[in-house]
């Protein structure tokens, strides 16, 4: 048999896929291969050997000939004990956080319910809303790229959202929103509110402690930004009785088999975890300064593990963002986002000789 003509399936897909689908572009991934990667926040340290070794034992002993095993308590037990989490709170598991934003927007949204979050933020929370038939309203942040509390109370009072997305630290600003105006979207949001910390272990501040304090809030991590972004993990802490409604959504053995025994063994070494993270932070704010010392540049406070940018000097956001892809250093650009962002370029801390070799390029191209 020959292959269907190429306008068949053509017509097909258009009748078939739906039409605000067909319109977008998938999720951007640049591609890495030699060049010094500052884009996509990960940790730029390896395992330590001992600890790689470790984990190529566990993973030979682990069998693949089954599904995962049901019970998965002695991870919940090892993440709770490791992260901090409340005993009397429970958690979910996903393949990446990714996963839980789509499990908590498909339990809580019938379609056209709206998902809400300070924007911009992370482009996820509105491309999930929207895959999922929900309607998504970002709030615009002030000028300085800070949260506008009155704004949000407004659109919370106006749209009712069954869902609020809070990246705390925000993505991609690096703004951290305080505890006073936390509380406040928490005390007044109709439905419930997902306290991203992605960012937290830089931000030295969390919510998980009062995570059970109010009835509505559920607090989201991932062990991407802390050397594991390959692994695929993230967790979402909360209330057992909201667990068991969120857990209903999980796909079927979500967690694979490999992912669980290598995070039980890198859990035995948190400690080397925690020295990574603590070296990035150490390494953030003079990044920042070396950052505004350029000619033309603002950069924006930020409590991750990367700092927002603009480039308001000869060259704009989208020329600096081109030269250094030239010179092979990837950095996010978000000149064209938003208008908020205008001229933003995300950076994330790297390796020391990595932060050198972007200032050095960042000196060249800004001074030509
Ligand atoms: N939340 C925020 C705020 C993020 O920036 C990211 C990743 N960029 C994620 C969640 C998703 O993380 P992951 O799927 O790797 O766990």
């Amino acid at each position: 048999m020959s292959a269907a003509p190429a306008a068949d399936v053509a017509g097909r897909i258009a009748g078939t896929v739906r039409a605000d689908i067909r319109e977008l572009a998938a999720y951007p991934v640049a591609h890495a291969d030699g060049c010094i990667k500052l884009d996509a926040m990960e940790c730029p340290y390896e395992l330590p050997e001992s600890v790689r070794d470790d984990i190529a034992r566990t993973v030979r002993d682990t069998a693949l000939n089954r599904y995962p095993a049901a019970d998965l308590s002695a991870l919940q037990a090892a993440i709770k004990t490791a992260f901090g989490v409340p005993a009397a709170a429970d958690v979910l598991f996903g393949n990446g956080s990714d996963e839980l934003i789509h499990i908590v927007v498909q339990a809580c949204c019938a379609p056209g319910d709206v998902v809400m979050s300070p924007w911009p933020s992370f482009v996820y929370f509105d491309m999930a809303a929207r895959f999922d038939h929900a309607r998504f309203v970002g709030v615009p942040l002030t000028a300085d790229l800070t949260l506008d509390l009155p704004a949000m109370l407004a659109a919370m009072r106006e749209h009712q959202p069954k869902v609020v997305f809070l990246a705390v630290p925000n993505n991609p600003t690096g703004g951290l929103w305080s505890d006073e105006d936390v509380a406040a979207i928490v005390d007044a949001a109709p439905g419930l509110v997902v306290l991203d910390e992605a960012y937290q272990p830089f931000a030295e501040h969390t919510w998980m402690p009062r995570v059970l304090d109010a009835p509505n809030v559920v607090v989201m991590r991932t062990v991407s930004k802390i050397g594991l972004a390959g692994l695929r993990f993230g967790y979402l802490a909360g209330h057992p009785d909201w667990i068991v409604e969120l857990n209903k959504l999980r796909p079927p053995y979500n967690l694979d088999v490999l992912t669980q025994a290598t995070l039980m063994t890198v859990l035995r070494h948190k400690a080397v975890l925690d020295e990574q993270a603590a070296r990035l932070r150490a390494d953030r704010e003079p990044l920042a300064a070396a950052l505004a010392a350029l000619p033309g540049v603002r950069v924006f406070p930020s409590a991750g593990n990367f700092v927002l940018a603009r480039f308001s000097g000869k060259l704009d956001g989208n020329a600096v963002h081109l030269a250094l892809k030239t010179r092979k250093i990837l950095i996010r650009n978000f000149s064209n986002a938003h208008p908020l962002l205008a001229n933003c370029l995300r950076i994330s801390v790297g390796a020391p000789a990595e932060n050198a070799a972007l200032l050095a390029a960042l000196q060249e191209i800004l001074s030509a």
